[in-house]
């Protein structure tokens, strides 16, 4: 396998075949693929849909069709069944996050949910993540869970997104209704076209269709996530899987991840603000790899807020040597610059982060610099 941290998106339809309660029946082998990614050492986020699918039979609805209240109240009861579920694979622990578009797009809200999912996997736990239906309005929310895997992709900074689905791919036409139908191994470029092949939804408990999995894969390539779609009621799916060989569709991206993300603070993010550093901490940052502390920051220019890109430079040079996203905002890092972290909970009254900007939220800008 060529990925180091996948997010594994789970559909309805393999966690509930019936349309209604939780099965094990897809999922035995989809867990046993995931206990062999950790034995090789990769990471392995979830995105499990299923909630509501579980808890379809436990409220009253009298109607195919229920209210979106009684969908809510349904996600309600069945989350706490599809966790059950998914936790009986296991020996390692699972941990649950509900999240909304509103939270992704709020930036402390983002930086939170980074630094959550990098603890938890640090500590070998399970991120399993779905869609707060509860509290999830139709401006907030995303609406289905194949874009939202591709959006915990990119805040969980993963190189893989693979979307396992009851279909084994992208084909050219539908292959239900048409025996010559061809599927596209991999797919190098989204076009309409591609889009043109998905139409919409055919699955009557599944919320997208193919057409947001080519959105999530879109998302997904954009920021150098390679991203399959695979059968997952098919357990040899798995071992090909591990093999390294594509049992489905691959959508490829153009950069890796790094130059994506790299890309990305570089030239999209526009600077909030600038913090000037010791020469120690300009060289540990320019030529060791390291993070950013608050012991190195002499000085804090500008007003920014958590989650907002800064420029760094050293205070005996005007040229900037780094760019990054800041885990604390400008007053807060005016109280604790040159101090350890040791100092930060009685100097702020709390500790979100020990470091000011993490490594992977970095990139350096100066070219005698570059990693
Ligand atoms: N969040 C929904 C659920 O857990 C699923 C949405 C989807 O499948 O796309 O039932």
């Amino acid at each position: 396998m060529n990925f180091n941290r996948v997010v594994i998106k789970v559909g309805s339809a393999l966690v509930a075949p019936q349309g209604h309660g939780c099965s094990g029946q897809h999922l035995l082998s989809i867990a046993r693929f995931i206990t062999q990614c950790h034995l090789a050492g990769k990471e392995v986020i979830l995105v499990s849909s299923g909630s509501v699918a579980a808890g379809r039979q436990l409220i009253q609805h009298g109607s195919p069709n229920p209210s979106i209240p009684a969908k809510q109240a349904m996600a309600a009861v069945g989350q706490m069944k599809m966790m059950a579920n998914w936790q009986r694979f296991f020996d390692v622990p699972c941990s649950q996050l509900l999240i909304t578009h509103g939270d992704l797009k709020d930036r402390k809200r983002y930086i939170n949910i980074r630094n959550t999912l990098r603890i938890l996997l640090e500590n070998k736990i399970i991120p399993i993540v779905n869609e707060n239906d509860t509290v999830a309005t139709d401006e907030l929310k995303v609406g289905d869970n194949d874009n939202l895997a591709a959006l915990v992709a990119m805040v969980s900074e993963a190189d893989c997104l693979l979307i396992l689905s009851d279909v084994d791919g992208v084909y050219d036409q539908d292959p239900r209704t048409n025996p010559q139908a061809k599927k596209l191994k991999v797919i190098n470029q989204i076009t309409p076209a591609i889009y043109a092949m998905a139409g919409g939804s055919q699955n009557h408990i599944a919320t997208g269709g193919m057409k947001t999995k080519i959105q999530a894969a879109e998302k997904a390539v954009d920021n150098g996530i390679a991203t399959f779609i695979v059968d997952g009621a098919q357990p040899e799916a798995f071992d090909q899987l591990l093999r390294g060989e594509n049992p489905g569709t691959l959508f490829t991206p153009q950069d890796s991840v790094t130059k994506a993300k790299k890309h990305w603070l570089k030239h999209t993010l526009k600077s909030a603000g600038q913090l000037v550093l010791d020469a120690g901490a300009s060289k540990a940052l320019t030529t060791k790899g390291a993070s950013l502390l608050a012991s190195g920051i002499v000085q804090v220019n500008g007003q920014f807020d958590v989650g907002d890109s800064i420029e760094m430079r050293c205070q005996t040079s005007e040229q900037i040597i780094a760019k990054g996203i800041s885990q604390y905002n400008s007053r807060d890092l005016n109280k604790i610059k040159g101090q350890h972290s040791d100092s930060f909970e009685k100097l702020l009254g709390f500790c979100p982060s020990k470091v000011i900007v993490h490594r992977d939220d970095l990139v350096l800008i100066n070219a005698q610099h570059k990693e």
